[in-house]
């Protein structure tokens, strides 16, 4: 079966097979800009801006899929780096509310959801995951703006 045409099993996707989230990841693609990598995990910035200053932290040393397979340090650390991303978030956007979501249905190297929330936003009160909400993209200049600001932010939280 040629490559593009297989689909992954779930035993592969947990066995890290072909994982997109494993190894160093590129500076942008179509679906992340790199804002800084923290203790354990790097913190990407979505193109997607649905809820604004969207982020994804996705865990680096190695591919793991449960929160509970980790080491009591390297769980530690994933959860420092979270709400000190979390902090960052909240003082760039000035939120109502921070959503943090740790899923992985699709993929299951581990790696959280950051969505600001904001009693403005198409589905206060509810999950972000609730009905279909079209993808928001933004320029370039505002991505770039975002990044910076959240770089900024996150020296001056430990
Ligand atoms: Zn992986």
């Amino acid at each position: 079966m040629p490559e593009q045409d297989h689909v992954a099993t779930w035993t592969e996707l947990l066995d890290g097979v072909n994982c997109p989230l494993c190894g160093p990841q590129p500076a942008v693609n179509d679906y992340k800009f790199t804002i800084a990598a923290l203790s354990i995990s790097t913190l990407y910035l979505a193109r997607d801006q649905r809820f604004r200053g969207y982020c994804y932290l996705i865990f680096d040393p190695y591919h793991a899929t449960d929160l509970a397979q980790l080491p009591a340090d390297e769980y530690g650390a994933f959860l420092h780096d979270l709400r000190r991303a979390g902090n960052a978030l909240r003082s760039v956007f000035q939120p109502d509310h921070m959503n943090y979501e740790c899923l992985g249905n699709g993929g299951p190297h581990l790696h959280w959801h950051l969505f600001p929330r904001y009693r403005t936003d198409p589905r206060w009160g509810q999950p972000v995951w609730a009905g279909w909400l079209n993808r928001v993209t933004l320029d370039a200049r505002e991505y770039h703006e975002m990044v910076e600001r959240i770089r900024a932010a996150l020296t001056t939280f430990s």
